[in-house]
């Protein structure tokens, strides 16, 4: 940067993300001292317009973080009231009682929230506290030390030309330095991912593993509303073909949230996720619900699922990893909130302790330690073969040695000891030709609804004259290794309509980027079976705007 010279900013800690994670760490820093320096930044338009959870929010994060969060109005306002599993089958469905259930898997005493309106809330209590919080802030680069620590990292770059050089009204953006950084991207965070890398993070432990989810909001008839409800459904549409379910919470103001997630190992590369979703609302439990209602928005995100045997050491020198940047979610609760939240809370104190003994860029080890042995290790460890057993056995096994394993777990032992996930999911991607094309019904614009239209109630907005920050590391591949091998999956996996093969004027095959489309689930970065796609971040403000995911 001759031309462009970048300001530095120093702070005591400079957190990347305000999600969950993130806002706890800032909140709990303050707490401890007020004087300390503390940065959120945030690519989103504003603090939880990238949010996307399901969610049922156990409050146990909150309560270790804000003791007096009813007192001090946080929007947990619907209190889970019943509980309900089904299995179903294409035209009916079974009930799967609560009794046989571990007591983990138990919803009471949680609440129905939008997450984005929890952070939003957050955000304001970090404010209050002297927390410096910059949304439509995207951090695009590590700053690195001399020796090869982690000193900062570039925020706020705007302006490049499509070919990546500086445009007419170019910012370079701002070094933020701090003694130590926070990593709290979410799941497949990009900066995570280049550090995980660097320092080799993840070596000894399992390959990560992930789910798609996808959700929209739905307005319906309030005589079928129930305040309260919580459904979760397992088996149709996806079958023997993927692991996954869905999930149904009724908040208030006649409102529900419609989920469903796709484990993504899933082997057919015809499967299309998003379709599977769409076809899922036609099942008439779903169908009654929801006739008659409107969706008024749609989202979507990767889910963490490796949990216990796949977190990667999560501090190097001068940063720490937290929440689903490491991945805590608790797959059979689908949960991560709380953990995320505690894992905040921990790296905040060990931050906090290091700087008070005048230390600085070194590796938060207490952090680590705390994470492993404490609320989060123990929450995540009584669960953790129920993941690898649904993807090597399939949902049954899943269920019974699954559900017999939490059981012991909670009891202090198990007989599996901790079983491996094998292969990366975009390992597990086969060959098209070892697989039957399947077909969608088309949607009916009522219940389901194409993928384009629906992208629309996501309000995702990208500046066209930047380049696509989804990058082919080998432009060729898609084209002359993904379209012939795997039958070109991206045009199905992504549920933002991002990736097309087209013809070109030749009549030979084009793969195309519609990256404006983006909503910065990550599952591309995650499901190339060539693992060709990087997904970088675009510039600050850009993506979705969600409203009450
Ligand atoms: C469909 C679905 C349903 C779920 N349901 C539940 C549920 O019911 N209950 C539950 O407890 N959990 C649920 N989860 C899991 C939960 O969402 C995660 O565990 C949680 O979001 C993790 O919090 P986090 O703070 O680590 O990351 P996130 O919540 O993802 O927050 C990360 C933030 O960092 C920002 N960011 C990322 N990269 C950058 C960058 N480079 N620069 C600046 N900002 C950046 C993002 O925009 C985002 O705001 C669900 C997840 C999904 C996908």
């Amino acid at each position: 940067m001759t031309e462009h010279t970048r300001e530095a900013m120093e702070y005591d800690v400079v957190i990347v993300g305000a999600g969950p994670a993130g806002l706890s760490a800032a909140i709990r820093l303050k707490q401890l001292d007020a004087e300390l320096n503390v940065v959120v930044l945030e690519k989103g338009s504003e603090v939880g317009a990238h949010i996307l959870s399901g969610a049922v929010l156990d409050p146990c994060g909150l309560d270790a973080l804000i003791p007096d969060w009813k007192a001090k109005g946080a929007p947990l306002n619907v209190p889970v009231k019943d509980d309900n599993f089904y299995m179903l089958g294409e035209a009916g469905q079974i009930r799967i009682p609560n009794w046989p259930m571990p007591p983990l898997m138990n919803n009471h005493g949680n609440y129905i929230v939008s997450m984005g309106n929890v952070c939003r809330w957050m955000a304001e209590q970090a404010e209050e506290l002297g927390v410096e919080i910059f949304p439509g802030m995207a951090c695009s680069e590590i700053v690195y030390g001399d020796n090869g620590e982690i000193k900062g990292v570039v925020a706020g770059e705007f302006g490049k030309n499509s070919d990546g050089t500086p445009g007419p009204g170019y910012e370079p953006g701002m070094e933020l330095h701090g003694k130590y950084v926070f990593l709290s991207e979410g799941v497949r965070g990009s900066l995570a991912k280049e550090v995980i890398a660097k320092y080799d993070l993840s070596k000894g432990k399992e390959p990560q593993k992930f789910g798609l989810g996808m959700k929209e909001i739905w307005e319906i008839d309030p005589e079928k509303h129930r305040e309260g409800s919580v459904t979760h459904t397992m088996g149709w549409p996806l079958g023997s073909n993927a692991g996954g379910g869905s999930f149904i919470y009724h908040l208030d103001n006649n409102q529900v949230y419609v989920g469903f997630v796709v484990h993504l190992n899933y082997e057919n590369p015809h499967l299309y996720p998003y379709m599977e979703f769409q076809r899922f609302k036609h099942h008439p439990m779903v169908a009654e619900l929801l006739k008659g209602g409107k969706r008024v928005a749609y989202g979507a995100r990767a889910i963490s699922e490796g949990g216990y045997q796949s977190m990667p050491k999560m501090v190097a020198p001068g940063v720490a990893l937290l929440g689903c940047s490491v991945g805590m979610v608790n797959v059979p609760r689908i949960k991560g909130n709380h953990n995320a939240m505690l894992s905040g809370k921990a790296a905040a104190e060990a931050a906090y302790a290091a700087i008070q003994d005048g230390r600085a860029s070194d590796e938060l080890t207490a952090y680590e330690t705390e994470v492993r042995t404490g609320a989060i290790g123990t929450d995540l460890k009584k669960v953790r073969n129920v993941k690898p057993l649904w993807s090597k056995r399939g949902l049954l096994a899943s269920l019974t040695v699954g559900g017999f394993d939490m059981w012991t777990n909670t009891l202090g032992f198990s007989l599996l000891g901790t079983l491996g996930h094998g292969k990366s999911d975009a390992e597990a991607t086969g060959e098209a030709k070892n697989f039957k094309p399947i077909d969608y019904p088309k949607p009916d614009g009522k219940l389901s609804f194409d993928r384009l239209t629906n992208v629309s109630f996501a309000a995702t907005n990208h500046e066209e004259s930047q380049p696509a920050h989804l990058k082919l590391k080998d432009p060729s591949i898609p084209v002359s290794v993904n379209l012939p091998k795997y039958g070109g999956p991206s045009a199905r996996y992504c549920p933002a309509g991002v990736y097309e093969f087209v013809k070109d004027e030749k009549g030979d095959d084009k793969f195309v980027i519609n990256f404006q489309n983006c909503v910065h689930c990550k599952t591309c970065d995650i499901k190339d079976p060539s693992q060709n796609i990087n997904w970088t971040v675009p510039q600050g403000g850009d993506g979705p705007n969600y409203p009450n995911m």
